[in-house]
């Protein structure tokens, strides 16, 4: 993510020099969007004016299975997955039965739904190792939680952090733009990633405050080369945990189910005593949840945590089913396959036109980008050219694949980049 106070693809001249995406729906779409709400506070995942000006559609209206419709009626095939959480298609059939049939008879309601301990035994069953769940609302709600159970459970302040990890959107979590009081950031240390000698040369001192190590399985800023955990610095974490007591919490919000079948941590070979999830885990319904070990279930029943749409039980329903499907159908080896075989094809394409295009971390989420294209306007171009030629992907985050990206889909989608790359060669 930029820290300087410029940001690409708003603050920037356009990198393309056709017309832009958007039709004249979409156009007045942002010239109305601008009138009531404040550009830039948005302008991550969520705008497509990060994406560059003009570089992909502003307004998305509808969505299906690997396709969506922009708000000038035009269908393309997505790479977004809606940043994420669509892991078995938008509006899965089954995923989308379910959440109605819970719908029809209420959503959010007094007290708890039963829905609510169905999914948090379902979700248990998921991934044995984790002993309780606390179910949130998003990703940045369950890495928010997880840091208040760890300090409460070590009476310590400090977190460390790796360089440009994004982990939500508060103060402490995220690498923040606008000023904000120092103090808010004065318990967090921001080590480098991939780095054991770091972490073994921390002072001992400084460490009997660290109450955890807050990480995410990949190493993943936008617009620049994703970088996988190595085991030697697996290795170090847990050297670090067991040299100064500290904790180690996994953000697996946005890599969760598409790095390890059970978790990333299985990827990983880390052995977290948390484990924060939002994302894919209703396949775009609003539900996260923090699981964690046996030993800090007291310092979980201490901290004061709820929020109104916390107990909504057709997210509940939705996650439940989404677990079923993506177990019963092995969808993750159909995302990975299909991953797999795109990253091929893009990749013979680019060679095929002279190109030095890079696919960095795992096929399933990688971020592609141009070597030598530190503002990412080639990146731009690309995606502008296949967006024009119906194919979204972003240009500066990760791409992601779904199971209902099927060997059609695969190879559509390649087709379209080819003939992109074509037009940026
Ligand atoms: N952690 C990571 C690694 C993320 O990618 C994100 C979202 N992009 C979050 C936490 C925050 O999740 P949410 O946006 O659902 O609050």
């Amino acid at each position: 993510m930029p820290t300087d106070s410029k940001l690409p693809g708003i603050d920037g001249a356009s990198n393309i020099s056709g017309p832009p995406i958007d039709g004249p729906i979409g156009q007045a779409l942002w010239a109305r969007a601008d009138a009531v709400l404040p550009g830039r506070a948005m302008f991550m995942t969520r705008s497509a004016r990060y994406a560059g000006p003009g570089v992909q559609p502003g307004f998305i209206d509808e969505a299906e299975g690997c396709r969506v419709r922009d708000a000038d009626s035009r269908w393309y095939l997505d790479l977004n997955c809606g940043n994420g959480p669509n892991l078995l298609g938008y509006r899965h059939p089954e995923v989308e039965a379910a959440a109605r049939r819970q719908a029809e008879r209420g959503d959010l309601m007094p007290y708890f739904p039963s829905a609510m301990v169905d999914f948090c035994e379902r979700l248990l069953r998921w991934s044995p190792g984790f002993d309780w769940t606390l179910p949130v609302k998003a990703g940045s709600d369950a890495t928010a939680l997880a840091m208040r159970i760890v300090r409460a459970a070590r009476n310590r302040d400090r977190l460390i952090l790796f360089r440009q990890a994004y982990h939500g959107n508060n103060a402490e979590q995220s690498l923040r733009h606008e000023r904000h009081p120092a103090a808010a950031l004065n318990n967090l240390y921001r080590l480098d990633w991939n780095d054991p000698a770091a972490l073994d040369a921390f002072p001992a001192e400084a460490a009997e405050q660290v109450a955890a190590i807050m990480l995410n399985p990949i190493d993943q800023p936008s617009g620049v080369p994703a970088s996988e955990a190595s085991a030697e610095f697996v290795q170090a974490v847990h050297r670090f945990r067991q040299r100064t007591g500290a904790l180690v919490i996994l953000d697996d919000v946005r890599s969760g189910f598409r790095l390890h079948p059970q978790g990333s941590h299985r990827a990983m070979g880390l052995d977290p005593d948390l484990l924060c999830l939002g994302k894919a885990l209703a396949n775009g319904h609003a539900v996260g949840a923090l699981l964690g070990k046996e030993p800090l279930r007291a310092a979980a029943s201490s901290i004061l945590y709820t929020s109104t749409y916390i107990y909504s039980a057709v997210c509940f329903r939705a996650a439940i089913a989404t677990l079923d499907v993506y177990e019963r159908d092995n969808a993750f080896a159909a995302i990975q396959r299909a991953a797999e075989r795109l990253r091929a094809g893009v990749l013979a394409a680019a060679g095929r036109h002279g190109l030095d295009l890079r696919f960095t971390g795992p096929a399933s989420h990688p971020n592609v980008l141009f070597a030598q294209d530190p503002g990412c306007a080639r990146g731009e171009r690309f995606a502008y050219e296949a967006a024009r030629r119906g194919l979204l992907f972003h240009p500066r985050l990760a791409w992601f694949v779904s199971a209902a990206h099927d060997d059609a889909a695969i190879d559509e989608a390649i087709a379209i980049a080819d003939a992109a790359l074509a037009a940026c060669a």
